[in-house]
């Protein structure tokens, strides 16, 4: 099914905006996209807010974590940029294993399972996807991921009121 890729985006950032105002993190969104690719609404939603959600968890209070769009050779390029405590080259290779965390001990403190990136990496590969890192320890972290656009005449037609797909306009106005 088509999912709006916009809509997915909004409603991800707008469910860590709590945890991060807890910690005076403010996340900005900029760039733009198509809105269309092909899959799943809900499964979108998750792994994107499991990306942000651990962008806002493993930073410090006060910082920032970008969610930057883009678009190019009918990719759409998604990245979670925060300025937390960054991840190590070995742990890099692993974290997107299933329970891998990086420090036990502090990971109790933070919660979670070590679930949350295997299940990413699993659902952006099911869009025929691709999620990769950036980071560096005492830095920050970048996550991109990249999922394939609906071809142009793919977009989802005239719904059944008749009214073009179009006239929806940018769903955060529907906010
Ligand atoms: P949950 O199942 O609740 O997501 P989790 O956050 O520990 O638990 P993952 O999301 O899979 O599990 O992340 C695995 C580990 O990778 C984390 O425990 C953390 O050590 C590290 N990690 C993930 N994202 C970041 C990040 N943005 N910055 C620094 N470390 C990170
Ligand atoms: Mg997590």
């Amino acid at each position: 099914l088509p999912v709006d890729l916009d809509e997915v985006i909004s409603e991800a950032v707008d469910r860590s905006r709590l945890p991060a105002e807890a910690k005076d993190i403010t996340i900005r969104v900029g760039g733009s996209l198509p809105r269309w690719v092909h899959g799943d609404h809900d499964q979108l939603t998750m792994a994107f807010r499991n990306l942000i959600d651990n962008a806002v968890r493993y930073s410090p209070e006060g910082t920032r974590v970008g969610v930057g769009l883009s678009s190019r050779d009918g990719i759409a390029q998604v990245t979670i940029t925060d300025q937390g405590i960054g991840i190590s080259p070995e742990d890099q290779e692993r974290i997107f294993e299933r329970f891998y965390r990086v420090d036990a001990a502090r990971s109790r403190q933070t919660g979670g399972t070590g679930l949350g990136l295997s299940i990413v990496k699993h659902v952006i590969t099911n869009h025929g996807g691709e999620v990769s890192l950036w980071s560096q320890q005492g830095k920050g972290s970048t996550f991109t991921v990249r999922i394939p656009e609906l071809e142009e005449g793919q977009e989802p037609g005239e719904p059944e009121d008749g009214a073009p797909a179009d006239d929806v306009g940018p769903r955060s106005d529907h906010v």
